[in-house]
């Protein structure tokens, strides 16, 4: 039973040739083992249009849904998870502009988004405030037409790259309820007083993560993005979006490790036969790819629920928590079929599991995703 529309199909095999052929997995390797930046291939997706995907046909872009973008994040990120974070983080800021952004802040950003000259990144996250996201502590105090910024973040993926603008959580009312004293700012990554620093991070080389010192940073008031203590509901906004999006990324990128698993196995010989023909290599196989199956499948059924506007938390969640799930553990077995050379970079399939290990801590972890899940459960 197939359950993607033709256009839908056409799409997918789209991204999955342009990813093979404009891209390639060894250009992924190569910014994964040198700590770079992945600006040309980012740049060719920019060029191609789809950083507009999601985007209304009135502001530039394509118009089309979450479940075309879905589709879209499941083939960038097949050769890794990371190449297809630096377009994701993006784009999730990018369609929060679009939505509450004021009109200046839309001509100012959108269009040197949609053509690559700019990126975003999101900082949420500060020493103290991991799962407890609304915990924010850094402060930003109004000095006449401008807010004066200071205090530290932590994990703002993307960050450190060219020309980037943050979109920064900050608390703007320390007497104001926890989640309503909360406002959001858009902040170029040159500004002074900010100093961001790529960490050395198991996961993510490529894109990066970053750790940010904020000192006395002064920001204009038109960069708030929504209204004063509307941070946290902004925030939030692209949750949904963005954990649909790493759900997908998550199963194109553990299709890959079972892929690669699979050719392995057929091509290595031990005790005279492919080691294919061992069972227990054979079972393993057909787990892992039974798992990537379901994981997909709860992806499409999220991505199309959220398309169709339907309330989805629940369904976003069970995505996100099992795709990620799924690409740890087909990964990890991805590395036991391949033996002694799993543990090299022209493997990939360690940079796989890399990915993997982050995964289901980034974006929300398992444990914060089953306790949303179970939130929605009752008994009968
Ligand atoms: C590679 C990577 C990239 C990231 N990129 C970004 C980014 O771009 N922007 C950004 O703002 N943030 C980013 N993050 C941060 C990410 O959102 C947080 O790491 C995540 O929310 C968890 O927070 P923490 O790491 O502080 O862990 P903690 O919240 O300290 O959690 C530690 C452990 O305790 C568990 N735990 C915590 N609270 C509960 C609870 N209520 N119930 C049960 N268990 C609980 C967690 O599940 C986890 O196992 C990134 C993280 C990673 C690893």
């Amino acid at each position: 039973m197939n359950f993607l529309t033709p256009e839908q199909e056409m799409w997918r095999d789209t991204v999955n040739r342009f990813v093979d052929e404009e891209i390639g997995r060894e250009y992924i390797r190569k910014c994964d083992i040198d700590r770079a930046y992945p600006y040309e291939a980012y740049d060719k997706v920019a060029k191609a249009g789809w950083l507009g995907i999601l985007f209304s046909e009135e502001n530039g872009g394509l118009g089309g849904d979450i479940m075309d973008y879905a589709l879209m994040c499941e083939g960038l990120a097949k050769y890794g998870f990371d190449f297809a974070t630096s377009l994701m983080v993006a784009t999730f800021t990018a369609m929060n502009i679009e939505k509450f952004g004021t009109q200046e802040q839309k001509d100012q950003y959108i269009e040197p988004f949609l053509n690559g000259d700019i990126r975003f990144s999101i900082s949420i996250s500060e020493p103290s405030a991991g799962s407890d996201a609304a915990s924010t502590r850094t402060r930003a105090k109004r000095d006449g037409d401008d807010w004066i910024v200071n205090g530290q973040k932590l994990w703002c993926s993307g960050a450190a790259a060219d020309n980037v603008v943050l979109a920064m959580l900050t608390r703007t009312d320390p007497d104001a309820a926890k989640h309503k004293g909360l406002s959001t700012f858009l902040i170029p990554s040159n500004t002074k007083g900010l100093d961001i620093r790529k960490l050395p991070t198991m996961a993510r080389r490529a894109t990066g993560t970053t750790e940010i010192f904020v000192d006395d940073v002064r920001v204009p008031h038109s960069s708030m993005l929504g209204g004063e203590g509307q941070g946290w509901p902004i925030i939030c906004d692209h949750l949904e979006l963005e954990r649909v999006a790493v759900a997908a990324a998550y199963t194109g990128n553990a299709q890959m490790a079972v892929d690669d698993a699979l050719r392995y196995a057929h091509e290595r010989e031990q005790f005279d036969q492919p080691i294919f023909d061992f069972q227990v290599i054979k079972h393993l196989l057909a787990d892992m790819q039974t798992q990537v199956d379901a994981a997909r499948l709860l992806t499409y059924r999220a991505a199309s629920m959220a398309a169709a506007k339907q309330p989805c938390m629940r369904e976003v969640s069970m995505a996100k928590l099992f795709a990620s799930e799924t690409l740890q553990t087909v990964t990890r077995n991805g590395m036991q079929i391949l033996g002694g050379h799993s543990m090299l970079p022209d493997s990939d399939m360690e940079r796989y599991f890399r990915e993997g290990m982050q995964s289901t801590i980034g974006g929300g972890t398992s444990q914060i995703q089953r306790t949303l899940i179970a939130r929605t459960m009752r008994p009968s």
